[in-house]
């Protein structure tokens, strides 16, 4: 179908059925769109299918919609997922409680199809305008970790540091193994899930500092170790193996992983020098990885890169 294609997906809760239908139906050429008839539903739901915007129900069979969204508007996860309410209650009370709690809008039932079209666009276009801010910006809004630009800056900073200091810098350079394939079996928001998962992982696992994790681009990160020679830096790359393959990211019931494959370098910079021919060592060592037959770490102690 048409919707596999769509980039924002859309979570309808509500417990009529007549109401999903006729709401799927109006969005689903614009968007990938799932629905939930209960609360326990929509939030199995929105682990699973990461909605990008969620159209909610007051009363539902199991709890009130003002529920949900009160816990949705804790979790750190989904605190910055915007809410419609569509609502059989159309006193000012109501809606101003909605606004209250944390919705973006408020629509009553029943509803006009091109009112709720109109209002779910304006949504996913401020959405679209966040997602360009954070692109200029150094976070990678999928993973929640800092992104390329943020690692360039930081790679020049701590090579200068390391100049000054007689120090060594190490780094790590590690690339999701046959990603394209999980993509292709499972999907590619699960994917995005997964880099996810991934991306967390590798923070969790690095004791020194939450910083020094970057989404490189696409399935691959990098790892800045200042002040970590290389014995050490092939001990926290193998520590981010184990956890990484350990790493369950569920697919409805299907419990899915992946593996990664890492090389590692380590320098002493010089005056005079530059950070590339460490990008480029890390580099090799990845592809050597990959070759061998992924799923390792891959090092070599006489490339001293300056
Ligand atoms: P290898 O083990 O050799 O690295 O194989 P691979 O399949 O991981 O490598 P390849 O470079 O062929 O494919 C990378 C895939 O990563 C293709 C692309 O669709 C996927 N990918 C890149 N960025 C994203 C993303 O943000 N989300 C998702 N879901 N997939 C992504
Ligand atoms: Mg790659
Ligand atoms: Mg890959």
């Amino acid at each position: 179908m048409a919707a596999e294609n769509h980039t924002y997906r859309i979570l309808v809760v509500d417990d009529s059925l007549l109401n999903q239908q006729m709401l799927q139906h109006i969005l689903q050429d614009d968007y990938a769109v799932k629905t939930a008839g209960t609360a326990m539903e929509a939030v199995a739901c929105i682990q699973d299918f990461r909605p990008h915007l969620i159209l909610l129900d007051i009363i539902l069979p199991d709890a009130n919609g003002l529920d949900i969204l009160v816990a949705l508007k804790e979790g750190a996860a989904t605190r910055n997922i915007p809410v419609i309410i569509i609502s059989g209650l159309d006193s000012d009370k109501d809606e101003e409680q909605g606004f209250l709690l944390g919705a973006v809008d408020y629509i009553r039932k029943p509803f006009k199809d091109a009112i709720v079209k109109a209002r779910v666009n304006t949504q996913i276009r401020i959405l679209k305008q966040i997602e360009t801010i954070e692109q200029m910006g150094l976070m990678d809004a999928l993973t929640g970790i800092q992104n390329r630009r943020a690692f360039d800056s930081q790679f020049q900073y701590e090579w200068g540091r390391a100049v000054r200091e007689h120090g060594t810098l190490s780094l790590l350079m590690l690339d999701v193994d046959r990603f394209k394939a999980y993509n292709d079996t499972y999907g590619h928001p699960q994917g995005d899930k997964l880099l996810h998962g991934v991306a967390q992982t590798m923070r969790g696992t690095l004791s020194r500092s939450v910083d020094l994790v970057y989404r490189y681009g696409g399935e691959e990160f990098v790892v800045l170790l200042p002040g970590t020679g290389l014995e050490g830096a092939v001990a926290v790359a193998e520590k981010l193996r184990v956890a990484i393959k350990a790493l369950r990211v569920p697919c409805g019931d299907t419990p899915t992983s992946v593996t990664a494959s890492i090389g590692v370098a380590s320098a002493q910079p010089q005056v005079g020098g530059t950070p590339q021919p460490l990008m480029e060592a890390a580099d090799q060592m990845l592809y050597r990885a990959k070759e061998n037959g992924r799923d390792q770490v891959q090092f070599d102690a006489a490339i001293k890169p300056v």
